[in-house]
């Protein structure tokens, strides 16, 4: 751990909420960027192989523009396996939660070095193994072809018959000019695929509302009691980005190419960047938090959190 600059504190949540709302600026909604058809890997970490977090996935796509396949390391893990990373290449900035440690006087007088039990966010530069030299992939099928048989649609399918029915929750897709999650019912309402313009409308939809009736009490716990307001502007849009964001990495994970961008209407963007503006945590939150939906959906895993 370096301990040079031990005065420098840097907001991480400040330069996160800075770069996603400088691309927004510009027009683009990192939440929305497109997939491509049957990738259905996202980055993974080099050295460890682990799946990078739906966050760093974003932050990666912020500065390519695409959702990421690649696997990824720091300068220093390049040089420690006897590589380098090319010149010019263009980091990228992701984040990572860490329990920093600290030392603690113990009762005989002793120093004792602990972890904190409050989690820091701290961030890194990493590079894609194609921007460097002398590193082997290890994890090549984080870049698949397409295969014909790979049915994105009939997967999607699967998981959304899994999860209402391990969860019983009501699935009703009619004839409808809207679709929403009403949870004293615990019911979902979508349109039929055929009053969308595509399927990847029909499921980004679909998934969004789905994300959405993971927050009640007996899953997720998103809609806190005390909030006797749900649709008050600062929970109503943080839960709406959390089932924006769910709906992104729902299809991501699945491999359902899209095309969004083009349609991204100027109120929509407006809309959201005003939201980011005002709370520097927002996204960083909607973030883990749909993350936390999407494996609750596809894994049926809680976080471990409370
Ligand atoms: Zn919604």
């Amino acid at each position: 751990m370096s301990t040079n600059h031990p005065t420098i504190k840097t907001d991480v949540y400040e330069i996160i909420n800075n770069k996603i709302c400088a691309l927004m600026e510009q027009g683009q909604i990192p939440w929305k960027m497109c997939w491509s058809r049957g990738k259905t890997h996202l980055a993974v970490s080099h050295t460890t192989g682990k799946e990078y977090s739906f966050l760093n996935n974003l932050l990666i796509a912020a500065d390519d523009g695409e959702w990421p396949h690649g696997e990824y390391l720091t300068f220093k893990q390049a040089l420690a396996e006897g590589g380098s990373v090319k010149p010019g290449a263009k980091g990228h900035f992701i984040t990572f939660w860490t329990f920093p440690e600290k030392k603690e006087i113990q009762e005989d007088g002793t120093e004792k070095i602990v972890k904190s039990d409050r989690p820091m966010l701290r961030y890194y530069y990493v590079f894609e193994v194609s921007q460097c030299t002398g590193i082997k992939r290890k994890y090549p099928n984080t870049q698949p072809e397409v295969k014909e048989d790979v049915n994105p649609i009939e997967a999607a399918e699967e998981v959304i018959k899994n999860y209402y029915n391990r969860e019983g929750i009501k699935l009703n897709i009619c004839v409808s000019n809207k679709a929403y999650f009403r949870p004293s019912t615990d019911e979902v309402v979508c349109p039929l695929m055929g009053q969308f313009e595509n399927e990847a409308e029909y499921y980004s939809t679909l998934f969004h509302e789905t994300t959405h009736s993971t927050g009640v009490e007996n899953r997720l716990n998103r809609f806190k009691k005390d909030d006797h307001d749900p649709f008050g502007s600062e929970s109503y849009s943080k839960e709406e980005l959390v089932a924006e964001m769910g709906a992104a990495y729902c299809l991501g994970r699945l491999g359902i190419e899209n095309d969004f961008t083009v349609k991204n209407s100027a109120a929509y963007l407006q809309n959201w960047l005003e939201a980011l503006r005002n709370d520097k945590h927002l996204f960083v939150c909607a973030c883990s938090r749909a993350e936390e939906a999407v494996k609750f959906i596809f894994d049926n895993v809680r976080p471990e959190r409370n």
